[in-house]
């Protein structure tokens, strides 16, 4: 199933899972209790085992901005410790010197943190 196409279909907006977890959260984000239309309010997965046959507890109700902060967390705690495969960013940080503060320079070392 294509997440993207699932997320933007009618099959999502009435999945009756969805709708019966608005209905629990009292219509309120289960994170900082805003509530339309102060806030938009939005459905989390917070599991994707059944994607297109979600069950109640498989979905939380939260409003943009919380359900912003949650994915990422939750991309950073699942990705952050990960060795990218590949990668198309250069380092401006030297890895084999140590950590510094910029605005001193250390004995033997060059500004950039190598060893002289
Ligand atoms: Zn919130």
């Amino acid at each position: 199933m294509h997440y993207g196409k699932y997320i933007r279909s009618a099959a999502w907006r009435n999945n009756p899972a969805r709708l019966a977890e608005l209905v629990a959260s009292g219509g309120r984000c289960r994170t900082c209790n805003g509530a339309a239309p102060e806030v938009q309010l939005q459905v989390h997965h917070r599991t994707y085992a059944r994607l297109g046959a979600e069950i109640v507890g498989d979905l939380t109700t939260l409003c943009m901005e919380c359900h912003r902060v949650i994915t990422d967390l939750l991309r950073r705690r699942s990705y952050g410790l990960r060795s990218p495969k590949f990668s198309d960013v250069v380092s401006t940080i030297s890895p084999s010197g140590p950590l510094r503060d910029p605005t001193r320079t250390i004995p033997g070392f060059d500004l950039l943190g190598a060893m002289k």
